[in-house]
């Protein structure tokens, strides 16, 4: 498709339908295709192992991380599952230590089991990646969740010796960060977030440039069958078109809510890495287009009723719609990590964590004021 990220944001993967003219093009609503003989059929066998509007998504998928190849899955967990498939027995992964809690569940009660070994390390040091003979896999997330540290993709990749280097990229979507380009080999999305950006589905994805790579995950997806189903790939293609615009609007709004926090008296820490006090704020510059639009603090208050007086924002798990939410990682996103283990890694009952959404920021901030002042 070529262009701009906003041009091939809206274009990639949207070719006009050529049946009809349509400028969207049909959901093909349908789980399997006719064949004009026993095995000669228009590309399409059945819809677990391929399906025309999740192939059109793909293509998508594919140009906004600059990769070459992209497989959707049903949800942003079966994206990593997937990805965990291409392990064996005995191999062993070494993880950022600042993880969503649906990924830290998934390799510590599902994968363990199945003799894959864990580590987990702070990433955002890049020293910190010691690797060891069976090391097959480097997972991170930067910006990380709920902390928002930011990991050197570069320096890390650098790092990787041997081992597949897979970025969860969720958090800054492919408008502000490729990591393939920085070299990554795999990146995943949950497209429940920012890419559909309306929180109305549940969707992931993988992004590759390896032939190899993605020919095994292809098998994963029609093997496991994981897959989504041809309206939610629709719904992630139509969220796609606008991911630019909400983009810089989330970012937008988040630094100011971030200044606004660290300016007032009961905000104790504002973690956001647009901050220039922030850790990993000159990597973030350099690997990031903007820096954003999640932001975490420490409440010096009540908690509950913090969250109680909140009107605008929504007390709810997720991020990355348009709709601005509020989060509690300890009790909420993070409840699966045990209490030792999470405050360990500075997860702590103080802790908010806030999706900024893209209403106007002046009645963002005013409802933070209110709650804060109720705290
Ligand atoms: C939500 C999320 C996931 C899991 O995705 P689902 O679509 O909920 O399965 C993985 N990683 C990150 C960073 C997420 O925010």
């Amino acid at each position: 498709m070529g262009g701009r990220f906003e041009t091939r944001a809206i274009h990639a993967g949207s070719e006009p339908d050529p049946l009809t003219g349509a400028v969207v093009p049909p959901i093909y609503a349908v789980s399997t295709f006719q064949q004009e003989a026993p095995g000669v059929h228009k590309g399409f066998d059945y819809s677990r192992a391929d399906n025309p509007t999740r192939q059109r998504l793909e293509r998508a998928l594919a140009e906004l991380e600059g990769a070459k190849y992209a497989a959707a899955f049903a949800s942003g967990v079966a994206a990593t599952a997937a990805i965990l498939t291409l392990l064996e027995p005995g191999d062993h992964v070494l993880a950022g230590d600042d993880l969503y809690g649906g990924t830290y569940r998934l390799f510590e009660q599902i994968y363990r089991k199945y003799g894959l070994a864990f580590d987990y390390a702070d990433l955002s040091d890049p020293a910190n990646v010691r690797l060891r003979e069976n090391t097959r896999l480097i997972w991170l997330e930067t910006p990380t969740n709920p902390l928002l540290k930011i990991i050197d993709i570069q320096a890390i990749a650098e790092r990787k010796g041997d081992a597949l280097l897979a970025v969860d990229n969720t958090f800054a979507s492919p408008y502000l960060q490729n990591p393939l380009a920085l070299g990554a080999d795999l990146v995943l999305h949950s497209s429940t977030k920012y890419l559909g950006g309306h929180s109305d589905l549940i969707g992931g994805a993988v992004m590759t440039n390896d032939p190899e790579l993605y020919e095994r995950l292809k098998f994963v997806q029609k093997s496991v069958g994981a897959v989504p189903s041809p309206f939610d790939c629709f719904l992630v293609h139509r969220g796609i078109k606008t991911l630019a615009v909400r983009m810089k609007a989330h970012c937008e709004n988040a630094l100011k809510i971030a200044q606004f926090l660290a300016a007032h008296p009961k905000v104790e820490r504002v973690y956001y890495p647009g901050l220039e006090g922030h850790p990993g704020h000159e990597v973030a510059r350099r690997q990031m287009r903007d820096f954003g639009g999640m932001v975490s603090f420490e409440l010096g208050g009540d908690v509950r009723a913090f969250f109680k007086t909140l009107k605008v924002f929504t007390l709810a798990e997720s991020l990355g719609g348009v709709e601005s939410l509020a989060n509690h990682p300890a009790t909420m996103t993070h409840a699966s990590i045990p209490k030792e283990e999470r405050e360990r890694r500075g997860i702590r009952d103080s802790l908010v964590r806030l999706s900024v959404g893209i209403e106007h920021p002046d009645d963002l901030i005013e409802d933070l004021e209110r709650a804060l002042a109720a705290a």
